[in-house]
């Protein structure tokens, strides 16, 4: 969730980025709105406006001076002409009155006074002059009035050329207006001034700075959009300049990343292949890949028209037990050597697959040499079991079942050759293991078939029509009879004539375990037995009732808490029921199979080991199993008179069983010989064909009340 959250967070932003970076990107016209551009040309711009400002505040004194000075020149110029020396009387006004009027009337001159040279006032006309020259010094002052209007000055002899002093009013009032203007006209040429700089700024700026900027992000922008695959365009900018060097750089970068991308991406691909193909511990190609190649060698093969392909699946024996027992190290070390030697021994052109845990298959083309695909298979056999394989010092031998087909023959689809070799290698396996089985096409009317009988099973349960015939079991020393092993029966229904048949459980009980169908029906066939033995019980007979438990129902029903249920509902002694494991049940989990036998003992009730002696070797664990009674498997009391080995393995497993402090029952007693056989051998119970077929409930009944207790009763 939270990285999902950061994840669209980050998109979203380089999203914006994005979508930023292209509202900038279409030179020229974005010049206008770059920010960096503007704000660079509005600093230009106050940067000028100071400076003119500056260079305006030094100058306005200067105009303002000049104007005074031409206000003083014009006023002298209307002066001096009118002033007449008379050299008798240097204190005779000089000027005429009338002339002063017309000066006073027709100049800027307002007021005039006229000193002699020793600085005594002649003569006044108009406006009075404030400024009085009363010594030397004053002679250079000049004065503006506060209002700003007129403007005093004295001049000297020096400036009339006669041997006066006059000080002047001067009307002044144009200054301050002129002043104004003088401004405003300066102001307006700064800002326009300003302005035009500022412009030639922004479009050099935008030639030089952010052309190449706004490349540079388009370029950036696209590299960030596609990555792998970048539509860079090639800078037509100098790389000399800082801004081409960067370009040129960048474009190095986003070319570099678009190879390094393309580089892990490759990389990626290849370890992604490689897990999706291959086989990590033993570095063999899988079953997808197997598939794969076949499909390939069987299109170059139907081109070829001459060429068959050997399809070959093999599954090892018991590998489960060995993982199991030894540790997965030692199983992991089988399999690769397993690999090792299947790869070395097969040609190039043979295709080796680890398909599976403990599969592999192996497809090749036929030759000359090795015509067949059985041929193949026995070479495959025989590699495999001709030398144990040596791990951590300790050998192993290694069994497997195989399973054959043959392109074209089996199938002309490559997917089905392997799909047939698939189910001859189940053949084999149900065939007892060991072995190598060629694909028949009757195996998948057979396949067909079970499909047809799991249907039927299924309904048959639902519709309750299954049912339990019972074997009496004996004590061979005293010819008590013990009790009973249920067995499971189905009449299941046809066409024919009968209506029906009784469908063998050796049939349909693998069919139902594989399917996990067991479960129900082991659960309903313990709670069926326990209820007639329950019914017994209240007849008087304290008699035991065996029950067949699959492996399955170990691992898929809740089997302990079943059972305690049923006993409590039934009312049955937990001693008078027992259930026969066989020893597969320990290929799987062995340590919960021991926890759930614990607990079941734990309720009292007992536990055999049906079909003893055919299993795969868990002698071992034996001694560990919460066991009462071993059940020798009835081929070998079939076989025990004629049959030294079998002989020898029934004495075996009684005494074994004696050692071990457990009670042992041999099952398949069909004769006298087979019992006098087993009472020598120090057998403990019988059950049997001699005895007893399995029989119906009712049948049952009647058999138990019309026993004798003597075995003997059953000679004929
Ligand atoms: P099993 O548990 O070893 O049962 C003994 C089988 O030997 C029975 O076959 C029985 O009819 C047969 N048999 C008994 N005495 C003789 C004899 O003297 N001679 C010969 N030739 N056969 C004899 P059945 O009833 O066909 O059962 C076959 C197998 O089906 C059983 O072998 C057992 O593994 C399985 N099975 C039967 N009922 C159940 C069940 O309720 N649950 C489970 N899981 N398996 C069952
Ligand atoms: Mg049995
Ligand atoms: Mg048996």
């Amino acid at each position: 969730m939270t990285t999902d959250w950061t994840d669209g967070a980050n998109e979203q932003a380089q999203e914006q980025h994005l979508s930023l970076a292209k509202s900038l990107t279409s030179p020229p016209a974005q010049i206008w709105r770059s920010r960096i551009s503007w704000r660079i040309a509005l600093t230009v711009f106050l940067t000028i406006l100071t400076v003119q400002i500056g260079i305006l505040t030094l100058t306005i004194q200067q105009q303002e001076n000049n104007m005074l000075f031409e206000i003083r020149e014009s006023g002298r110029m209307a002066i001096a002409p009118l002033i007449e020396s008379n050299m008798q009387d240097m204190l005779q006004n000089p000027i005429d009155g009338g002339e002063a009027e017309r000066l006073l009337n027709s100049t800027l001159v307002e007021g005039v006074a006229v000193y002699s040279s020793n600085l005594d006032l002649i003569s006044a006309f108009g406006d009075p002059v404030g400024l009085m020259p009363k010594t030397y010094d004053d002679l250079f002052l000049s004065n503006r009035t506060a209002d700003g209007n007129a403007y005093e000055v004295i001049y000297r002899r020096t400036d009339l050329d006669q041997p006066y002093v006059v000080a002047a009013r001067l009307s002044a009032g144009n200054v301050a207006d002129e002043i104004i203007n003088y401004v405003r006209d300066s102001v307006t040429i700064v800002l326009l001034m300003s302005l035009f700089v500022t412009t030639v700024l922004m479009i050099s700026l935008g030639r030089w700075l952010l052309e190449p900027i706004l490349f540079l992000r388009q370029n950036l922008l696209n590299a960030a959009e596609s990555p792998e695959e970048p539509q860079i365009k090639d800078s037509p900018f100098d790389e000399k300049d800082e801004i081409g060097g960067a370009i040129a750089l960048a474009q190095v970068l986003i070319n570099q990343n678009a190879e390094n991308i393309k580089h892990v991406k490759s990389a990626a691909e290849d370890k992604i292949h490689k897990l999706a193909f291959y086989d990590s511990l033993t570095g063999l190609p899988n079953r997808t890949l197997f598939l794969q190649k076949l499909s390939e060698m069987a299109k170059k093969a139907g081109h070829e028209k001459t060429t068959r392909l050997a399809v070959i699946t093999m599954d090892l024996d018991h590998f489960k037990d060995i993982n199991d027992s030894m540790g997965h190290n030692v199983g992991d070390a089988i399999l690769r050597g397993i690999s090792k030697r299947l790869r070395a021994s097969m040609p190039e052109s043979a295709v080796v697959a680890r398909s599976g845990e403990d599969e592999f298959a192996i497809t090749m083309p036929l030759n000359t040499d090795i015509n067949t695909a059985r041929h193949v298979a026995e070479k495959v056999r025989n590699v495999l079991i001709s030398e144990p394989f040596k791990v951590f010092n300790e050998q192993f031998q290694i069994r497997t079942s195989i399973g054959v087909a043959t392109y074209p023959e089996d199938s002309i689809d490559p997917g089905q050759v392997l799909k047939n070799a698939d189910i001859a290698l189940n053949r084999a396996k149900e065939e007892g293991r060991d072995r190598i089985k060629e694909y028949s096409e009757d195996f998948d009317k057979a396949v067909q078939a079970r499909f047809q009988m799991l249907r039927d099973l299924r309904d048959a349960l639902d519709n309750d029509e299954l049912l339990l015939h019972y074997q009496p079991q004996f004590d061979l020393k005293t010819g008590r009879l013990i009790g009973a092993e249920a067995l499971l029966r189905w009449f299941r229904k046809d066409n024919s004539k009968a209506g029906g048949q009784f469908v063998s459980p050796a049939e349909f009980v693998p069919i139902a375990e594989q399917s996990g169908l067991i479960v129900p029906i082991g659960s309903w066939v313990i709670r069926q037995a326990c209820e007639t033995a329950s019914a017994w019980q209240k007849a008087g007979h304290d008699i035991r009732i065996a029950v067949n438990v699959s492996g399955a129902q170990f691992y898929q029903g809740d089997l302990v808490e079943l059972t305690q249920n049923i006993l409590s509902d039934t009312g049955l002694k937990p001693k008078n029921l027992e259930m026969e494991v066989t020893e597969s049940i320990f290929m799987e989990d062995v340590h919960h199979t021991i926890d759930t036998l614990k607990e079941l003992h734990g309720l009292g009730i007992e536990l055999a080991i049906d079909d003893f002696g055919t299993g795969y070797s868990s002698l071992s664990y034996l001694r560990q199993f919460p066991i009462d009674r071993l059940k020798i498997d009835q081929s070998f009391i079939r076989n025990a008179l004629n049959d030294a080995n079998d002989a020898s393995i029934a004495k075996t497993i009684v005494n074994l069983g004696h050692s071990l402090n457990l009670k042992v029952i041999a099952e398949g007693v069909e004769t006298k010989d087979h019992e006098d056989f087993l009472r020598e051998e120090g057998c403990d119970e019988v059950q049997g064909f001699r005895y007893s077929r399995p029989i119906p409930s009712e049948e049952f009944d009647s058999f138990l009340n019309g026993y004798t207790g003597d075995l003997s009763s059953f000679d004929k």
